[in-house]
């Protein structure tokens, strides 16, 4: 390697950080992520806003905040990415692929989960737990801003916090997300939609958010934030005083060679009533085929989802649901023949398709099962409480024993 380009990639890691703050006292790790899309800047503006500020009045904080730019290149072209989604690749034999090439065999997204990689890898090293991630994005239609989340109770109880939609269960339909692998490792971790690409608002929404997670995740005192409320409400009137669980029913799955047109006008979050027509996708015109809520509509060349539909999740079975967690009420499903744990971790559960039969998709979400795998005798199910270390959390204030 020339001195040249060993200086050129210590040009880029050093641009990769947007800030990196370490307060006096030892606390919680706070992990902020903005442009893993390209074309999704709003974040980090945001995080470089917010930076400045805390560089200008130096409150104290306990703990560490990082702010990290996600995908460089694509950021430079305003393109969502590349020549690989960013938000797509952090699967775990999809990473130790990547690492096992050299950097010239890699592709320009290949390069910068590597470095991503290494870099959480660092901070793992260099700073205790509890961590708390956030990936901010905006999205290509108008849009309530919300908060994503893999279902894990530390998750809702976090998310809750914040006066905002939350969307369950998006896990299920995209293969290899940033936070899929956070959640892998059984951190917090909150994607945060904060409104439609390259608008003011979604800056706007991404810095308060970015104060409150400081208060919330601990790293900041409630005092030491005079505009705490304004940061509040800015959330809850952009979100119109929604903060409702969702759960993501259904995905319209599109690829690069498919002609896909969403009609104008829709956006996240709208009611649709039955047999409106959606889009048109291949010539054929999609229409709604029961009374639903519409999410996340593409108006936008790149990407794979022409839509999704969500709906509401009643507070009772939030409510029933965590009830069923704590008392890890799978331990007695896998008394039952054709029921097995699949690893000793106990966090894959395989079914007997011909017992499955009697058990719907609802049910195990209840429990905390989102990923689906089926092969031809078995359903094998992932448990995103399994995996969740709850005892870093125990002393947070947020954190439901
Ligand atoms: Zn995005």
């Amino acid at each position: 390697m020339t001195e040249q380009h060993t200086q050129l990639i210590k040009d880029t890691e050093t641009t990769r950080i947007i800030g990196h703050i370490s307060g006096k006292e030892p606390g919680p790790t706070l992990i902020l992520f903005g442009g893993i899309h390209g074309n999704e800047p709003s974040g980090v503006e945001a995080l470089e806003k917010v930076f400045s500020d805390l560089k200008a009045d130096t409150p104290e904080l306990t703990g560490t905040i990082v702010g990290i730019k996600g995908n460089i290149p694509a950021l430079l072209k305003k393109k969502r990415f590349l020549e690989h989604d960013l938000n797509r690749i952090w699967t775990l034999p999809g990473i130790d692929k990547i690492k096992n090439k050299s950097e010239s065999e890699r592709s320009v997204e290949e390069n910068e989960l590597s470095a991503l990689h290494q870099l959480i890898s660092d901070i793992f090293a260099k700073h205790p737990p509890p961590y708390y991630f956030i990936d901010f994005h905006t999205t290509s239609s108008p849009t309530l801003p919300f908060i994503t989340i893999n279902d894990a109770l530390i998750n809702r109880e976090f998310a809750s916090l914040f006066p905002v939609p939350v969307i369950l269960g998006i896990e299920e339909y995209l293969e290899g997300p940033l936070l899929s692998y956070i959640n892998g490792k059984g951190y917090v971790s909150l994607g945060f939609e904060s409104g439609q690409h390259f608008t003011q608002e979604a800056v706007t929404n991404t810095i308060s958010f970015i104060w409150l997670a400081m208060i919330y995740s601990g790293v900041l005192d409630k005092d030491m934030v005079p505009d705490y409320k304004k940061h509040l409400d800015q959330l809850r009137s952009s979100a119109n005083g929604n903060r409702i669980f969702y759960e993501v029913i259904h995905r319209h799955r599109i690829t690069n060679a498919d002609n896909f047109q969403m009609h104008p006008g829709f956006r996240s979050f709208d009611d649709l009533q039955k047999g409106t027509a959606m889009a048109t996708h291949n010539g054929k015109e999609i229409k709604a085929l029961k009374d639903t809520i519409v999410f996340m509509p593409l108006y936008q060349v790149q990407g794979e989802e022409g839509f999704f539909l969500i709906r509401k999740i009643p507070s009772w079975i939030l409510s029933f649901s965590a009830f069923l967690r704590r008392i890890k009420f799978d331990s007695f499903l896998v008394l039952l023949p054709g029921i097995s744990w699949s690893n000793h971790s106990r966090e894959k559960l395989m079914v007997n398709l011909k017992v499955a039969r009697f058990f719907n998709k609802p049910f195990f979400h209840l429990l905390g099962y989102r990923n689906r795998m089926v092969d031809e005798t078995h359903l094998t199910l992932i448990n995103r409480e399994q995996a969740s270390k709850n005892g870093m959390y125990k002393d947070a204030f947020w954190y439901k024993k």
